[in-house]
């Protein structure tokens, strides 16, 4: 299929919603993205202390292909207050995916778990917006996380909410390595 260039533009998609699936798909959507030629940029915000298979598959892969954990994972919150030092790792991470957005040197950067940063009050939603509004035209973004901001879903393309039917942790089971991380 020949590519038509004209109508090629930079999107802002969103996983959001309670069910499984939101940063699995961006990791799809972003192997098509790199199977397609183009220089992918996958950001972990607020990571787990888990080791997630991810980080091994796509480290292989070269420097068109590159995903990076920010901040120190696993962030305490619901009742006690936020640790400060949390917020400021969370402030750093959101400069260096600003920086990465607006440089254009990659074709598509997603933001993972950027929706937790945001409804846990640590990153402010307008910042977000203004960067995404300003960025090079043909930069693809993918934000990921529960409780997506109304003001980014508004702004986005295309958003997608996951809607839990069943969950195995709900019968118990822990979660298995090569699915859950
Ligand atoms: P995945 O990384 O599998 O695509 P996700 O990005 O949609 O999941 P997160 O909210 O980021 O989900 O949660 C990360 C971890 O929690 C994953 O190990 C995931 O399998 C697990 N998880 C996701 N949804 C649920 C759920 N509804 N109940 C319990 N655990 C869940
Ligand atoms: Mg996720």
């Amino acid at each position: 299929m020949t590519e038509d260039t004209s109508s090629r533009r930079g999107l802002l998609l969103i996983n959001t919603g309670p069910g499984k699936g939101k940063t699995t798909a961006a990791l799809g959507t972003a192997l098509r993205a790199f199977g397609c030629g183009m220089r992918v940029l996958f950001l972990q915000f607020l990571k787990g202390s888990w080791h997630y298979g991810e980080l091994d598959a796509i480290g292989a892969l070269g420097p068109d292909f590159v995903i990076k954990q920010l901040g120190r994972g696993f962030v305490k919150v619901g009742g006690a207050e936020t640790d400060p030092e949390d917020i400021r790792l969370v402030q750093e991470a959101w400069e260096e995916a600003r920086a990465a957005i607006l440089s254009g040197e990659w074709d598509l950067v997603v933001l993972d778990e950027i929706n937790y940063a945001i409804s846990y009050g640590m990153l402010d939603p307008e910042l977000v917006a203004e960067a995404l509004r300003q960025r090079p035209e043909m930069v693809h973004v993918i934000l990921t996380g529960r409780n997506a901001h109304p003001t980014l879903v508004e702004l986005a393309d295309t958003v997608t909410e996951m809607r839990e039917v069943k969950h195995a942790y709900q019968k118990g089971i822990l979660a298995q390595r090569g699915i859950e991380y």
